[in-house]
């Protein structure tokens, strides 16, 4: 067995590396540098700390990883310690004599690996104390935070590439989930990576399932689908995480679903940082907790265990879509991504870009993110496929996913496009200017509203030609069309729609339009959906098995809070199901469960063993 593979197994008591986890740990084991760009989930803690450890145990020195988040480097702190590694944390949070034993470990060699927060990486105490221990390699996670252009821009990771002309001999290996090519190049340029080798990761994850509904009553469909699909019998559910775009909708919100006998709690940046804090502690330890949260919650939560990620608005791009869907499922079990989103949310994102204080170029880019979204939200093709192309990936039709499961039907709309078309160039004739959808519609229904009189828009040939469909039907219909690029929302106007390049085709009748057909009721997709994990764990399980499961939680709990660190620290929950379906009599029989290494078979086997026989 090769010396990665027994640290994997002693350590972390897994039996095959993912993806390709063997080659990075290989390369950056033996001192190569490389850039490592892996989805949420792919496994990329592993890819630093086994080599770390290596090299540790071969006499380079401690690993030192770089991270900008708190929480995350405080998890893995305790997961690291759990699994009987020599761990440790420097960063704001501790007072100043933990810092001073820490750094004493660090001098005397007795860490294995120290987490650093890059603002303390960069004071000349620290790299002083640098100059005094032996480093085997620097991780920086989160790379793309060197990036100005990203959503996650930390001025301190610019002056990272220091590390590399102070401590040229000691390998570094970057690491992000953020895919697209300039992000990359950036990296490369920023920590001077040249030449460093690149490993770049599928980006699919194919536990996820990805499902786009039309909004019809957001709540009560988010309601429908959390009751269908991550409820047990007994009314309790798996945790997830519910995104709505401002702070009083995620309020409103949470309440209504706790009204409805969801454990729900709301999170966004206008709470106290206390509050926060402790709900965040909540949803991380506690089993069955539904974050409902702006985008200020995300950065930092590496909760394996969460099965489902809804969102009630449109995200901003392809990439904040892909970051927050993917907080979904890191265990790799089944979990689901499930979106309501309607032609007002396309309006609403459109007037956010318009009025933000952002120069032309950057609204220009925002426009694009936006429609490459809408694209997904409209495909009749399978999400996956469209949302790895987005990331340069090609691929196959997935069958996990809505329109893969369900394929929608498709209908020749032509003729309607033609009349939504007409009626947009129409009205803006007789008026010279440009009207939203719902006047739109309005029109083309011969909905003679004061509004459509004031103007005279009953008087223009479009009205009334489209009254045999419903509101409904022709919000679907202008929904495509934008999403076709056939019409496009004007510039700081109010959701007002204006003609696309290609509209005029479509109004000679050069080319045809397909469309798909809408479904707001849930259909095989839901039915057939990939129940959550936890639930799913407990139905296939028989009732001695059951019980098992029941009380090895039970422990784990206790022992979770005994030890100050969330539940899924002790064991995931796959290796309690395992445990229970199996029963192992012996810690021999115990090792063989995956997901527990050695440190853990010592100090909980015989725990566990009797746990078992007890149940
Ligand atoms: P990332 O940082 O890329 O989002 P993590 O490093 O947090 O992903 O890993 C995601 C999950 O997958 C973790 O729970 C981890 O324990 C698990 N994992 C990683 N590698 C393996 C492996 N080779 N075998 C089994 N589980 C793994
Ligand atoms: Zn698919």
């Amino acid at each position: 067995m090769s010396p990665a593979l027994t640290v994997l197994k002693d350590v972390f008591g897994y039996h095959a590396f993912r993806g390709r986890q063997a080659e990075i740990i290989e390369h950056v084991a033996e001192g190569g540098d490389c850039l490592v760009l892996m989805p949420t989930g792919g496994g990329k803690s592993l890819c630093y700390q086994i080599p770390a450890l290596l090299r540790q145990r071969a006499g380079h020195g401690v690993g030192i990883v770089v991270s900008p988040l708190i929480a995350l480097m405080q998890d893995q702190v305790a997961a690291l310690t759990e699994a009987g590694v020599r761990a440790a944390v420097l960063n704001s949070t501790l007072t100043g004599a933990e810092a001073s034993a820490v750094e004493r470990d660090l001098l005397a060699g007795r860490l294995e690996i120290l987490y650093v927060a890059p603002e303390r990486l960069m004071t000349p105490r620290f790299q002083d104390l640098l100059d005094r221990t032996r480093v085997g390699l620097f991780a920086i996670d989160e790379a793309h935070c060197v990036s100005q252009w990203g959503h996650d821009f930390r001025p301190e990771y610019i002056q990272l590439s220091v590390l590399h002309e102070r401590f040229p001999q000691v390998p570094r290996i970057a690491l992000t989930a953020t895919a697209d090519a300039l992000t990359r190049q950036e990296i490369v340029e920023r920590l001077a990576l040249d030449d460093a080798r690149v490993f770049l990761s599928s980006f699919d994850r194919p536990n996820i399932r990805y499902r786009i509904v039309e909004k019809d009553n957001a709540r009560q469909q988010l309601l429908a689908f959390i009751k269908a699909e991550h409820m047990a019998a007994d009314g309790t559910h798996d945790s997830g995480i519910v995104y709505c775009l401002s702070r009083r909708k995620v309020d409103e919100t949470a309440e209504w679903l706790r009204g409805h006998g969801i454990n729900a709690l709301a999170y966004h940046a206008g709470m106290d940082a206390a509050v926060r804090q402790q709900r965040q502690a909540r949803f991380r330890d506690e089993d069955g907790v539904v974050m409902v949260a702006t985008i200020a919650f995300g950065m930092g939560i590496d909760k394996p265990d969460v099965r489902f990620v809804a969102h009630l608005d449109l995200p901003k791009s392809m990439e904040g879509y892909y970051q927050e869907t993917g907080r979904a499922g890191r265990d790799g079990l089944p979990a689901n991504a499930w979106m309501a989103y309607g032609l007002g949310d396309v309006v609403q994102q459109k007037r956010m870009i318009d009025e933000s204080e952002a120069d032309e170029a950057h609204k220009r880019v925002s426009s694009a993110k936006l429609d490459a979204l809408l694209g997904l939200c409209e495909t009749a093709g399978c999400r996956r496929v469209r949302i790895l192309a987005y990331f340069g990936e090609s691929s196959e039709p997935c069958g996990n996913c809505d329109t893969c499961l369900e394929p929608p039907a498709t209908w020749d709309g032509t003729r309607e496009a033609q009349m939504a078309l007409s009626c947009v160039y129409r009205t803006a004739q007789a008026s010279r200017v440009h009207f939203g959808a719902t006047h739109l519609i309005d029109v083309l229904r011969g909905n003679a509203t004061e509004k459509i009189r004031q103007w005279g828009h009953d008087k223009v040939s479009t009205f009334g030609i489209g009254a045999d469909r419903s509101v409904a039907e022709w919000h679907a219909i202008f929904r495509q069309l934008i999403a076709h690029g056939l019409l496009v929302i004007d510039h700081g106007g109010h959701g007002a729609l204006l003609l696309g390049e290609s509209a005029r085709a479509v109004l000679k009748g050069e080319t045809s339009i397909t469309l798909r057909r809408q479904v707001t009721k849930p259909g095989r997709a839901t039915e057939r959906g990939s129940r959550g994990a936890r639930v799913d764990h407990a139905a296939q399980m028989d009732e001695g098995q059951l019980a098992c499961w029941e009380a090895l939680r039970r422990w784990r709990s206790a022992t979770a809070k005994e030890h100050g660190v969330p539940a899924y620290v002790i064991f995931h929950d796959a290796t309690l199901a395992e445990l229970a379906r199996s029963v192992p009599q012996t810690l021999e029989e115990m090792a063989e469960v995956p997901g527990i290494g050695a440190a853990k078979l010592e100090r909980y086997g015989e725990e566990i063993l009797e746990v078992l026989q007890r149940a």
